[in-house]
């Protein structure tokens, strides 16, 4: 039986080395929305928050809601846009007070706490053992989130999901018991924290990452398009990508230039952005000479080939197109079907985007897996996302841009296969993030490892429906 409410008499604090906090205690609001990194501040109250600061706070956080009969929710770098981990009743475990970093030079694994924020903290502190991580592009998320829902870091399209480098995780089940989860034990939760996203049974201590050299050969081409010719660029891009080498991350963008672009007004232009991860500079032009065959070249207003770049000062442009503390509204869509179609089914994400919103359009490619892949929980399968990030200051334009984007990603929905859960929000437009086939075996697992629900599952869409495209659903 759940209580919402503890005697005067328990010293819960002296349990913890962080802070607990009651609903209606001085500093409760702070910790249930203070570290939240958008403006986006859900009406959603927790029993109780507790900001835990150390690994016998997460075992002791388990335990104390298993005795409440509280379920669980988690943050870790507060970036969720839906806001995952504030929910109505039960205990919130805020992990921004606890934060390790180790490196074992033998192994190049380096093991980190979920606060870490894998672009501001992690690869900075790898760049000492000339080792990175492919982290996400926004230096501020953090590694708990990011991974659990797959991960979509740097060359995710030929590297694949940043959560296929987890080599192994630390996490505190249901029972309250710290465990390790790897290809040889526990391996249904290994498969689970590589892809399940924020309704994940298990509270992630550490993860356990492969890490990669720092390399000379990085190096960027830039091409920026006036937007209303995006439908051609686009196709011949799509056309070009299976041929284009694995070491070439590339993504298209409709989206106001984050660099100055001469002579431009300053609204929306589709820009080409590719970036080699090559060993020497001369291997990087190589990889990225097929984009100068761009036969729409000389329409574009910027172009930009293989100039020598580093990972920070990718970042600082993929910064600047996210600002800190906006409201934030996201869907994205794995698409499938005949190219032309979803293309011209994309114009009004791509064209017609509201004047409020400072966001933008994203196109991430990616190429097959390999078949000695790791066996991941979330995958998809197509090789093209579309995204939108709506962006904008006053919340008085929320329901407008809301209804905007679920009139526009619904354009897409006859070859939507499905979406990200780090570009999703499940309680606005239900779609898929797992395959039907993952989604089961994950309902198992949860079956088997938190049969109480000390973990809250996935916040479900409209009538609580969990992993189904509604549109599918209401034919
Ligand atoms: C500006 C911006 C840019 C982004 N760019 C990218 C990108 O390039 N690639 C990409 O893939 N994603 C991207 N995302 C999406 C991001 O990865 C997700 O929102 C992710 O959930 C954020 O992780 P977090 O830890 O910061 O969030 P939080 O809100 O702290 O966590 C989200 C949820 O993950 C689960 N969780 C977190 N930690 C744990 C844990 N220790 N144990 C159990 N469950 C846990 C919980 O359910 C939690 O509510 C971006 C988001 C933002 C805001």
């Amino acid at each position: 039986m759940a209580s919402d409410t503890i005697g005067a008499s328990e010293d819960i604090n002296s349990r913890f080395s962080g802070h607990f906090y009651l609903r209606g205690e001085a500093g409760y609001e702070d910790a249930r929305v203070g570290r939240i990194w958008h403006a986006n501040k859900p009406d959603r109250y927790p029993a109780a928050v507790l900001m835990a600061e150390s690994e016998d706070d997460l075992v002791n956080g388990v335990r104390l809601a298993r005795e409440k009969g509280w379920s669980i929710a988690v943050r870790s770098g507060g970036h969720s846009f839906p806001v995952w981990s504030v929910r109505d009743s039960g205990l919130l475990i805020d992990l921004g007070g606890f934060k390790e970093l180790s490196y074992d030079p033998e192994t190049q694994i380096v093991s980190a706490t979920t606060s870490v924020k894998g672009g501001d903290e992690l690869n900075p502190y790898l760049k000492q053992f000339g080792r990175y991580f492919a982290a996400g592009g926004c230096p501020s998320v953090g590694l708990g989130g990011f991974l659990l829902q797959g991960g979509m870091g740097w060359n995710f399209r030929g590297w694949g999901y940043s959560c296929e480098q987890v080599f192994a995780v630390d996490l505190v089940t249901a029972d309250g018991e710290l465990i390790r989860a790897d290809d040889t034990q526990n391996t249904d939760l290994f498969w689970a924290a590589r892809g399940v996203g924020p309704g994940f049974c298990g509270l992630i201590v550490r993860f356990h990452l492969k890490t990669r050299p720092i390399t000379d050969g990085v190096a960027v081409s830039m091409q920026a398009y006036p937007v209303e010719r995006y439908a051609d660029v686009l196709q011949w891009l799509w056309d070009q990508h299976p041929h284009i080498s694995d070491k070439v991350y590339f993504n298209a963008v409709s989206a106001r230039p984050p660099i100055p672009v001469p002579g431009h007004d300053g609204g929306l232009v589709f820009m080409i952005w590719a970036c080699a991860f090559c060993d020497t500079q001369e291997e990087a032009a190589a990889a990225l000479e097929p984009l100068k065959t761009c036969p729409y070249r000389d329409e574009a207003i910027l172009v930009s080939d293989a100039q020598p770049t580093t990972l920070p000062e990718q970042l600082s442009l993929v910064d600047q197109l996210h600002p800190q503390g906006l409201y934030y509204k996201v869907d994205s869509a794995w698409v499938d079907g005949p190219q032309p179609d979803i293309i011209q089914a994309m114009k009004t994400l791509v064209i017609d985007r509201q004047a409020e919103d400072i966001g933008y359009t994203f196109l991430i490619f990616r190429l097959p897996r390999p078949d000695d892949a790791p066996e991941i929980a979330m995958d998809l399968g197509t090789d093209l996302c579309v995204g939108a990030y709506i962006i904008h200051e006053a919340d008085s334009a929320s329901d407008k841009l809301r209804n905007w984007l679920r009139d526009a990603m619904g354009e897409l929905e006859p070859y939507t296969v499905g979406q990200n859960w780090g570009d999703s929000d499940q309680t606005f437009r239900e779609v898929k993030c797992l395959t039907d086939a993952s989604w089961a075996r994950f309902q198992k697992i949860r079956a088997a490892r938190d049969p109480d629900g000390v973990f809250h599952s996935h916040l479900a869409g409209e009538g609580g429906f969990q992993n189904r495209n509604g549109w599918e659903a209401k034919d």
